[in-house]
């Protein structure tokens, strides 16, 4: 099945995806159904309603279950060896915003929010696909910012499932005369806008760029209701999540209407991102473990947050963060020194293997250890995703992934995630995670 086109689906429908457990929620399905038949459950699975009239669309565009990812990567790797799982770089830069406002309320330094902006205030786009709060309730909405203040008020890294793609449908419709927009997508809503931009030549006339975001693992949309529940507040009275709010790398805040928030996780207890850390336990998508790419390949930018200690073993990110920008092509390199030389970013080039000391390894571990599980589950004749990457020989888990395994098993059984996650956000669990970022430091020196 390697290397298959979209239109040679083995399902019929979106819902058969689901039901294989191999939907990835990313709503792309739901934006591109002709007869608009698709509707997301609280669960972010989609549920197909009358309408239907089986076309099939929605399991063509659907990444869930294929994905030609060498093929639709870009070319011409820079960089390879140790690092080819993270894609194609013509340059490679760690950067942050200077405006500190932008800087602080990005996740990772802002380079994604100014760059939208950028191009906006250049002309070069009449807006930018980002994941906006909703007015109607804590999970993100993926909306078309058309303004500098819209785009600024979705910064910020949402770790949590939304049907992101549900918005293409709004897309689709408007006149291209409107003008082109950017996207800011994690690496499956990307797959899924390709298969959906391969099969409706007019949605991919109508995206001009695509700043790619790393991911390594998602949340069960319920994330947003437990955080809150986890330090005694009512889910109800919590509007939208900000996992990585105020001073990189930033607190977990949940806004209570009307301008109001509070703080769930302080930002000394989230160094080296530990809030998210305990949240892939008890809710981390367990179709992320299938997923072969971290770095966002087919992305024009990919951005990651970097996590460089200086000798001490402090992370030399400061308070405002900074992020490591991979440009995939030319146009996009030009873009960054566009950008610097206006003075609209801070920005030092550097070789991909310096500036990706985690995240390079990272990404390789990632693809490894995806295509080991599905080569697994193929041999166990399961539902497996399709990646035109070779499969390797299909072999015993090690011990450590079985017990991961296994307790990722239990904490998912709701009353014990919601105890672990009521334990590591209490005073004295965020105690024990600034105790944990110290012993990482002082193991840092040690080894520096
Ligand atoms: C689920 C998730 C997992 C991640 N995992 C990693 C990781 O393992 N390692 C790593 O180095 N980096 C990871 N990142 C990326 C990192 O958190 C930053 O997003 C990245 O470094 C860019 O920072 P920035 O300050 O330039 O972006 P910002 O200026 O904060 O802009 C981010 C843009 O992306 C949009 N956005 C945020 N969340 C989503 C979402 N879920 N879906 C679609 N659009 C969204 C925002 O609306 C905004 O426009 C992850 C991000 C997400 C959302
Ligand atoms: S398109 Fe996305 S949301 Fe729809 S079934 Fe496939 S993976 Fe799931
Ligand atoms: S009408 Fe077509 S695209 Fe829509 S749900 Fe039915 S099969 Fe899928
Ligand atoms: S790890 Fe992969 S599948 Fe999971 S949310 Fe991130 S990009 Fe999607």
């Amino acid at each position: 099945m390697a290397g298959e086109t979209p239109g040679s689906a083995p399902y019929e429908r979106a819902d058969a995806v689901a039901a294989d457990g191999l939907c990835l929620r990313c709503g792309v399905c739901g934006g591109m159904c002709p007869r608009n038949a698709i509707a997301f459950g609280a669960d972010g699975l989609p549920r197909v309603g009358d309408a239907c009239n089986r076309c099939g669309l929605c399991a063509r565009v659907c990444p869930g279950w294929e994905f030609p990812l060498r093929r639709e990567q870009h070319a011409a790797p820079r960089i390879s060896g140790a690092l080819s799982a993270v894609g194609a770089v013509e340059k490679c830069c760690l950067c942050h915003a200077t405006d500190p406002d932008v800087r602080t309320r990005g996740s990772s330094g802002g380079f994604v929010t100014r760059a939208l902006i950028y191009l906006l205030e250049t002309g070069r786009i009449a807006g930018a696909l980002v994941a906006g709060a909703d007015d109607g309730g804590p999970l993100p909405r993926a909306r078309v910012a058309r303004t500098r203040t819209e785009i600024l008020d979705a910064a910020g890294s949402q770790y949590c499932l939304f049907p992101w793609g549900a918005v293409l449908r709004e897309i689709r419709v408007a006149r291209d005369a409107d003008g082109p927009l950017a996207v800011a997508a994690i690496p499956c809503q990307a797959h899924g806008l390709r298969k959906a931009s391969r099969l409706a030549p007019d949605l991919a006339r109508k995206i001009a760029w695509t700043f790619g975001l790393f991911c390594s693992m998602n949340m069960e949309p319920d994330v947003v209701r437990a955080l809150p529940r986890a330090r005694g507040l009512a889910p109800r009275a919590a509007g939208r999540i900000d996992f990585r709010a105020g001073e990189w790398p930033g607190a977990v805040r949940a806004r209570t209407p009307p301008g109001g928030t509070v703080e769930l996780f302080s930002r000394e207890a989230n160094e080296g991102c530990q809030a998210v850390s305990h949240m892939k336990w008890t809710h981390g998508q367990p179709r992320c473990l299938l997923c072969p790419d971290r770095s966002n390949a087919l992305a024009d930018f990919s951005v990651c947050d970097p996590w460089i200690r200086d000798a001490e073993g402090r992370f030399t990110a400061g308070t405002g963060g900074r992020g490591v920008v991979l440009c995939r092509t030319p146009r996009a390199a030009q873009l960054v020194e566009e950008m610097r030389d206006a003075g609209a970013v801070s920005c030092a080039e550097g070789d991909a293997a310096d500036l990706l000391p985690l995240e390079g390894p990272r990404c390789e571990a990632q693809r490894a250890q995806a295509l080991r599980r599905i080569a697994r589950l193929r041999r166990r004749g399961r539902p497996y995703p399709r990646f035109d990457l070779p499969l390797p020989a299909a072999r015993a888990p090690a011990p450590a992934e079985l017990a991961a395994d296994a307790l990722r098993r239990v904490l998912r059984f709701r009353p014990a995630g919601a105890l672990f996650l009521a334990l590591a956000f209490s005073p004295a669990g965020q105690t024990v995670s600034r105790w944990n970022a110290a012993r990482k430091r002082r193991a840092w020196r040690r080894t520096a």
